[in-house]
């Protein structure tokens, strides 16, 4: 939790979006942004007051009923004018997101490009969705029509700042709600780079609201909010539960994408290239700061030694550095508080289990909340390094002897976000997808995520699913009419 502190002149203030107004707040409640690769303050957001989430909420609501009256056809053209821009901007967008997230530009771009894409599929979406006719067995016409659920209060967390508000807010506007999107504390300033180009896209005032601020304050604020119907949140298990309590009070719709612990699983018979790579690429892309990190790596016994040494080899070659130099495949974590948060659980790990690299803060980097890419093997399942989601560049890699002591392990975690299995034998890779208890497995890769195909995760990981026409179901109902055609009385009296 970053401390509000009062507004200076010299770093540009970023109004919130409320009701299609630009919203500066009030100038003694402020969040400062930080770009994490210099510990510089490189802008200011409102820390927004209960009566300004209040005012978020009302927009909402008033321009529901016009918004979810809108064509599908409508609503589909404005999700495709959002995308034209994302891509028509995505060099500024890229840039604002590396550094205030400290990802690396190259991967910020992607993301840019995958935000575009996400309001492009729903776009189309928004004119797929259909109703039902209902075969009941009487001389009636039964049907189910979608309706949308009303006002979404969406929160989200920094580690894919406008992918994440993407996920959330392109779902919902296709399927007819209005929404009030708080994007973290500490990444705020795409999602406002975005709410300045609406009204020119279409957007009607009130469809889209942007607030900023912290999540214990004008977070709660907001799912408490008797005027909203809705929660979609993204996040950790721990603010998850807070959240799910909240609904319970009002009965609202939850979906909550929790974190995870994920299996990262490579059997003696893999592609050994492609295993190490995919190793590495799913513990240490984004710093380790994804939800579905492959930060348990569970190696066959086979192959274990040779399979740390190669992995430890070629991960001395990940280049940390500056979040918008090219060349860069490690940036800062995101703010102090992950960084501790990290170098904490490294030293937890040095007790636990053995160090093959890493262990602590980078060394050469003058500023900066820059980790060592780290790898502790030997891990025993049990020690909290192979137990706890650590959200930044951590690998706990641990043996395993054949499949039967694999699914074990690998299924031994409350989270059941993702899952990764590397194996040429066909047989055995599907065995294994059908054995592991979680939302997402990926045979022989880990990460690739797809717009078309749907996420979110098994057991505290949480429930619901986003992408693909999942994402939309979460802003729909679901509407029985019956229609009698018998042109006579019921006949029971
Ligand atoms: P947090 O749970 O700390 O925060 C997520 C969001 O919730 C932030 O906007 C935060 O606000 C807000 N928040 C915090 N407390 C409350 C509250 N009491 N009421 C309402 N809102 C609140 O997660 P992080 O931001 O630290 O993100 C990392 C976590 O997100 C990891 O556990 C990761 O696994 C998970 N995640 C899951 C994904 C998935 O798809 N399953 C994808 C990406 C991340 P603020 O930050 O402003 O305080």
């Amino acid at each position: 939790m970053a401390v509000a502190r009062s507004v200076g002149k010299s770093v540009g203030a970023r109004p919130m979006w409320i009701g299609g107004k630009r919203v500066v707040g009030s100038k003694d409640r402020v969040v400062d942004v930080l770009d994490p690769s210099t510990e510089e303050v490189i802008a200011r957001v409102p820390d927004a007051t209960p009566k300004e989430v209040g005012a978020a909420v009302a927009a909402a609501r008033a321009a529901f009923p016009a918004w979810a009256a809108t064509t599908p056809q409508e609503r589909g053209r404005v999700l495709f004018r959002i995308a034209e821009k994302v891509r028509a901007e995505a060099a500024i967008l890229a840039e604002t997101e590396s550094r205030n997230s400290g990802k690396p530009i190259v991967e910020a771009e992607f993301d840019i490009n995958d935000v575009a894409t996400c309001f492009e599929y729903y776009g189309g979406l928004a004119t797929k969705v259909t109703g039902h006719v209902n075969p009941v067995p009487d001389n009636a016409l039964s049907l189910s029509l979608k309706e949308p659920v009303g006002v979404a209060a969406q929160i989200i967390p920094w580690n894919y700042p406008l992918l994440m508000a993407a996920w959330k807010l392109a779902p919902a506007l296709a399927a007819g709600c209005t929404c009030v999107l708080k994007p973290a504390e500490q990444t705020p300033l795409t999602a406002l780079m975005l709410a300045d180009w609406l009204p020119g896209l279409g957007v009607p005032d009130g469809v889209v609201n942007i607030i900023t601020g912290f999540g214990e304050t004008t977070g709660a604020a907001l799912v408490n909010h008797p005027e909203v119907d809705k929660i979609a949140f993204t996040g950790s298990a721990a603010v998850g539960k807070i959240i799910l309590r909240a609904a319970a009070e009002q009965i609202k719709r939850v979906t909550l994408e929790l974190g995870g612990k994920s299996p990262n699983i490579f059997f003696a018979d893999a592609d050994f290239e492609a295993a190490i790579d995919g190793a590495l690429f799913g513990v240490f892309i984004n710093q380790g700061e994804v939800c579905s990190a492959g930060s348990r790596v569970l190696v066959q016994r086979k192959i274990y030694k040779h399979f740390v040494e190669a992995m430890t080899e070629k991960a001395k070659r990940i280049k940390l550095g500056p979040p918008l130099a090219r060349a860069t495949k490690m940036g800062p974590l995101v703010s102090k508080e992950q960084y501790d948060r990290v170098l904490g659980y490294q030293a937890i790990g040095k007790k636990e289990a053995k160090v093959a690299i890493g262990g602590g803060k980078a060394t050469g980097m003058k500023k900066g909340y820059y980790v060592e890419p780290t790898i502790f093997y030997d891990v025993p399942n049990s020690a909290r390094i192979a137990r706890e989601e650590i959200f930044g560049p951590v690998a706990s890699v641990i043996p395993f002897d054949d499949e039967k002591d694999a699914i074990a392990i690998a299924n031994d975690t409350p989270y059941g976000l993702a899952a990764a299995v590397w194996s040429r034998d066909i047989y055995k890779a599907l065995r294994m997808v059908k054995a592991l208890r979680c939302g997402i497995v990926w045979v022989n890769h880990m990460q690739p995520t797809y717009v078309e195909a749907p996420w979110g995760g098994y057991k505290q990981s949480g429930f619901g699913r986003e992408l693909g026409p999942w994402g939309i179901e979460e802003y729909l109902e679901t509407k029985q009419v019956h229609i009698n055609l018998n042109e006579a009385p019921i006949g029971w009296y």
